[in-house]
């Protein structure tokens, strides 16, 4: 499933998949008329369509391991499980790490964009009766921006269904959370990395830019401002995103400088692609292309 995609040195860069989810097309493209979104992503016959809850692991040459983003796991009651299309047997992110070699107990940091359940959910152990979550990654510390924990601890009710409070609560309970601001990417993960803040989905989403070598450009692992190809295109956006002008508005910023630093994103919720080149069409609008 997986294949290392990228070097740097011996900085080694990993797509792992995790549970995949269905979710209503129509939410998960905001204003786009389904004659429009249907011919990006199939929907099913419950308007639903696959999208991806894919990591990134980071390999160091010294041997430190990174995990960006970890999915939304397997921690859904089987009620739960269906309604958000979690369709499954067991946490496939733990199966795509042990295909790597690897345990969640190998993992040294845990950097996650925000505390949405589909990008934090894997955090926890896999559903089993009668008993409550564990937390996993029992030696990483785990990274989020300070106004992302905020969020997740008050949310709004219009996001609030998008939080667990159970993973704040083991999170903070672990004494591994470190909350950080945009200027601490060098302190906390070493060089070659930078965050970039945007608040267009939520507030505090935290993208991680990863050097990747002379002949490669950087990689923005980009979470929701961009979850995957049919988001390139700048005026598309998601229904569950909070100030939807705003992310576009960033968007475009985000995508303008990568495209002049040959840059490509990193999709979590693809269905197909893991990692695409940042283009430009013969138009003028922003694509996908490749994929790497
Ligand atoms: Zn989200």
């Amino acid at each position: 499933m997986s294949k290392a995609v990228g070097l740097l040195g011996e900085r080694r860069l990993i797509p792992l998949r995790g549970n995949s989810q269905r979710l209503d097309g129509g939410a998960m493209f905001g204003n786009a008329p389904k004659a429009l979104w249907s011919r990006w992503l199939q929907p099913d016959a419950m308007n639903r369509v696959p999208l991806a809850c894919r990591s990134l692991l980071v390999i160091e040459p010294g041997g430190r391991r990174l995990l960006f983003e970890a999915g939304i796991g397997a921690f859904f009651e089987p009620q739960l499980k269906t309604r958000y299309g979690v369709v499954e047997e067991g946490h496939l992110l733990l199966d795509s790490l042990a295909a790597e070699g690897l345990s969640d107990a190998d993992i040294d940091l845990v950097v996650l964009s925000h505390l949405h359940f589909d990008h934090a959910g894997g955090l926890l152990s896999a559903f089993a009766p009668g008993e409550t979550p564990r937390l996993l990654f029992p030696n990483a510390r785990f990274l989020v921006s300070h106004a992302a924990w905020e969020r997740a601890n008050a949310p709004h009710r219009r996001d609030r269904a998008s939080f667990i409070p159970e993973i704040q609560a083991l999170l903070a309970a672990s004494g591994r959370l470190q909350r950080v601001a945009v200027e601490d990417a060098g302190a906390v993960l070493g060089s070659g990395y930078s965050f970039r803040l945007s608040h267009g989905h939520t507030p505090g989403l935290l993208m991680t830019e990863i050097a990747r070598g002379p002949e490669q450009g950087p990689l923005l692992v980009a979470g929701d401002l961009i979850p995957g190809r049919p988001w390139m295109h700048l005026p598309i956006t998601m229904g569950y995103d909070r100030y939807p002008e705003l992310l576009i508005e960033e968007k475009e910023s985000v995508l303008t400088d990568l495209l002049a630093r040959s840059g490509s994103i990193f999709f979590t919720h693809d269905p197909d692609t893991a990692i695409a080149r940042v283009a430009q069409n013969e138009r003028g609008r922003f694509v996908a292309e490749g994929p790497e």
